[in-house]
């Protein structure tokens, strides 16, 4: 890469802190918005610079006010009835307008369905460049300050380490659950700036009407308890056996990739290197060996429990409890356990 001209060297110079766009429906935060900022905390400790976030939406002031609990030095706050439902073309507008005013030179994103829209829509209109899909975060130290965003490519064969030299901001979009939230501390001193105004509903042409909610939705990300099933599962209807151990566990049903290519189970419940990346408190994995691949994905659950019928199965590494016995017995026993208390 040629060196910088002195034109570009003035516009990077004049962007500093990094900013995490939060994600929220109706008051409601994503809990990737938190670990962004939890990593996004990480990274301004190492540059020396502050910690923003962007929160956009209708009556969301406790949202921004968790923001800061979660480790954002300043909160700006855009409370307008216009941002009521996530829409592109209101929520672009309005966070060009922030980072045009606020110049941060990191602009974070949670890799979600709203997310990624809003992530390429943004950095289209500040015409930078974005790194989607990231799995890692750093940043190189001072004078560079260059944003580090890796993420799985060539069908997750290699992972690459995308910098972006002479466009501020830095944009890139994380996948949920691969970084760690800071434990919230509401005594956390910071400031909730209110900004905004120019958004006009008469300019927007698209309305939402309602959202309807899928019944068979997973939600992964959010779940507090993860039962997962693997081959050892055996087909199908072993997975109904799981997915009654999450029901009464308050929990969704997570899987391998062999039992999604089996067609036992939809890809949105597959956890891993190329599923989803999970933190639940209570991991159960069933009949699942514990390849690497499968472990990146699910490693970071709070506590995680193992049934496998190999005493020497690698997922028995990882598990803080081991359950070494035929699934088929082990969780009927559970579920009935669980039904007792
Ligand atoms: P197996 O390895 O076959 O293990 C089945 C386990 O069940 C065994 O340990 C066995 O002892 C146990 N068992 C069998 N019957 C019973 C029973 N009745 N009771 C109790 N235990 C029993 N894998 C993922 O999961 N997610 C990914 O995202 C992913 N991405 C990949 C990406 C790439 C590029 C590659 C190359 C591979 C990827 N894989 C992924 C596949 C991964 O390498 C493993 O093949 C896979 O995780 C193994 O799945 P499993 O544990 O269900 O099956």
């Amino acid at each position: 890469v040629p060196p910088e001209t002195p034109a570009e060297a003035q516009v990077l110079s004049e962007h500093e802190g990094i900013l995490v766009i939060v994600e929220q429906r109706l008051g409601q935060a994503r809990s990737v918005s938190w670990q962004l900022l939890g990593q996004g905390r990480r990274l301004a400790d190492k540059l020396g610079t502050k910690l923003m976030a962007l929160v956009l939406g209708y009556r969301v002031e406790p949202v921004a006010r968790e923001a800061i609990a979660y480790g954002a030095d300043v909160a700006y706050l855009w409370d307008d009835p216009v941002l009521e439902r996530y829409r592109t073309r209101p929520y672009s507008e309005a966070a060009v307008h922030v980072i045009r005013a606020e110049k941060p030179e990191i602009v974070l994103v949670g890799a979600t369905y709203t997310g990624r829209d809003l992530a390429g829509a943004v950095a289209t209109r500040l015409e930078t460049g974005l790194t989607a899909d990231c799995t890692l975060l750093d940043v190189e130290p001072p004078p560079t300050r260059l944003l580090q965003a890796s993420r799985p490519a060539f069908s997750e064969k290699l992972m690459a380490t995308i910098l972006c030299k002479k466009r501020r901001p830095q944009m890139a979009s994380a996948r949920p659950g691969v970084f760690e939230a800071l434990p919230p501390d509401p005594n956390r001193s910071g400031r909730v700036v209110r900004v905004g105004s120019t958004l006009r509903e008469e300019d927007v042409a698209a309305r939402v009407l309602d959202f309807i909610q899928d019944p068979d939705r997973v939600n992964l990300e959010d779940a507090t308890v993860i039962v997962a099933g693997g081959r050892g599962v055996g087909g199908p209807q072993g997975f109904q056996l799981l997915r009654q151990l999450a029901q009464v566990l308050g929990g969704e049903v997570g899987a391998s990739r062999p039992a999604v290519e089996a067609g036992w189970i939809d890809r949105a419940h597959q956890v891993g290197q190329t599923g989803q990346t999970v933190r639940p408190k209570l991991y159960i994995a069933c009949g699942i060996s514990g390849a690497v691949q499968h472990l990146v994905g699910m490693e970071g659950s709070q506590v995680i429990v193992a049934v496998n019928r190999e005493p020497d199965a690698p997922i028995f590494r990882v598990a803080d409890y081991r359950i070494v016995g035929d699934l088929h017995q082990v969780v009927p026993a559970l579920i009935a356990e669980a039904r007792r208390r």
